[in-house]
């Protein structure tokens, strides 16, 4: 069984102050849910604060990025180790954002999840197509190609650490959530790709998160599709009440 993950990604949002007392209102809102794995990605500025709120709740930290390389003359960047260090579980990569406004590719990517790998933290793995993509019949091209080249060289026993996040880009802080078919339908593919790529193990061992104006309103129905195993939140994670009642799915 897959245990649901849902994550809110806080972007560039929230002072220290700000972030613990977000995540503070939030523990008090899911101290009873122990059957969700509740995680939450503020700037690097707030992390560690934010680790000292959620020690012993149910509630881990994530980084929303990360440099593939342990140390040297990287003038600005943050590696993983030292994100573990600060109480990190998790770190995003993939991001569309980071794709399409700081030029990541996809070797780029990889580079990272093998980072991620061998400091032994998880990797919320984000994949999605442009509008233009999907309306002109390359998405399943775009998705094959990003999971193939941003997973390339990662063997099954790192494959356990990996959540894969499919944010159709168009979808992504527009309002314009996929419908309960469409996103299921892509999971389907990618649980399939999963199983081409490796084995139905993997296949059916790992998450596969929505992510795309996820909301209070459209959580139950999207988390009622087989395929989707949680949701990648951004907007909606910044207000305990509303990201309270997205881990609350029914
Ligand atoms: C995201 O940034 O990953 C995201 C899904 O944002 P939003 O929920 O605001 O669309």
């Amino acid at each position: 069984m897959r245990t649901p993950m849902i994550a809110g990604n806080w972007k560039l949002h929230k002072t220290c102050n700000e972030a613990v007392e977000l995540v503070e209102a939030l523990k008090a809102a899911v101290a009873d849910i122990n059957d969700v794995e509740i995680v939450v990605a503020p700037v690097f500025t707030a992390l560690t604060s934010v680790a000292a709120s959620i020690e012993g709740s149910s509630i881990t930290l994530a980084a929303q990025n990360c440099y593939p390389q342990e140390s040297g003359a990287f003038t600005g960047e943050v590696s993983p180790s030292l994100l573990k260090d600060a109480g990190c579980r998790y770190v995003i990569i993939g991001h569309s954002e980071r794709r399409q406004l700081c030029g990541e590719n996809d070797e780029f990517i990889n580079q990272k999840a093998h980072a991620l790998a061998a400091a032994g933290l998880g990797t919320i793995f984000c994949i999605g197509e442009t509008l233009e993509e999907r309306e002109s019949d390359q998405m399943y091209d775009v998705l094959r190609r990003q999971v193939r080249l941003g997973l390339k060289g990662l063997d099954t026993t790192a494959m356990a650490s990996v959540v894969v996040a499919y944010e159709p880009v168009w979808a992504i802080g527009t309002g314009k959530t996929a419908t309960d078919e469409q996103a299921q339908e892509v999971h389907a593919f990618l649980r399939a790709l999963l199983k081409e790529l490796y084995d139905e193990k993997v296949a059916a061992a790992t998450r596969i998160l929505y992510g795309g104006s996820v909301k209070p309103d459209n959580v139950d129905s999207l988390m009622a599709q087989p395929d989707v195993d949680g949701a990648l939140v951004g907007g909606a994670s910044l207000k305990a009440e509303d990201f309270a009642r997205i881990i609350n799915f029914e």
